[in-house]
């Protein structure tokens, strides 16, 4: 892990990826698997949070997330919604799309994935469809398995202007 390579004191200063790094090995044991879905909805979820924030969001997060998929697990760790406390609504449109609103004073930000992030999502989920059919531990399977992991590490590590496109709605 990067954090424990920083020296003391060097947090406030460590990239965003490094320091984003305890939320998504958090949102794996959470999803129980590592895939591109989950960590798109971190991503969405964390740069929305931010500029919220930013915007001088108050109270209480709302998020509404446009594709029932592995991605709003991601979403529910990044914001700390869950479907539970109903701080989260699901609407099946197959879009990687977040919109997320601070209650108290109804400010809210769109988040949706750039043009080349959802590209590699798509990428993501050809790699795993093909992997699937290939028998385990076959240098073809390995050879996709290590290309579907490369998509994994970019949207772990990925700057957020590469991945996320995030603008305040009101
Ligand atoms: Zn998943």
């Amino acid at each position: 892990m990067l954090a424990v390579l920083l020296p003391s004191g060097a947090g406030a200063h460590a990239p965003v990826a490094g320091g984003n790094s305890a939320v998504f090995d958090t949102l794996e044991r959470f999803h129980g698997h590592a895939c591109a879905g989950s960590l798109i909805g971190a991503r969405l979820g964390l740069a929305a949070k931010t500029a919220l924030k930013a915007a001088g969001g108050e109270g209480k997060l709302k998020a509404k997330y446009f594709a029932n998929s592995c991605s709003i697990d991601g979403v529910q760790v990044a914001v700390g919604t869950t479907s539970g406390n109903k701080a989260i609504e699901v609407f099946d449109d197959n879009e990687s799309r977040l919109l997320l609103s601070a209650d108290k004073n109804g400010r809210q930000v769109e988040a949706r994935l750039t043009r080349v992030a959802e590209e590699k999502g798509k990428k993501f989920r050809e790699l795993r469809g093909k992997g699937n059919a290939l028998p385990v531990g076959s240098p073809e399977r390995q050879q996709v398995d290590r290309a579907a992991d490369d998509i994994i590490g970019w949207f772990r590590n990925a700057p957020d202007v590469a991945v996320v496109q995030v603008r305040v709605v009101k």
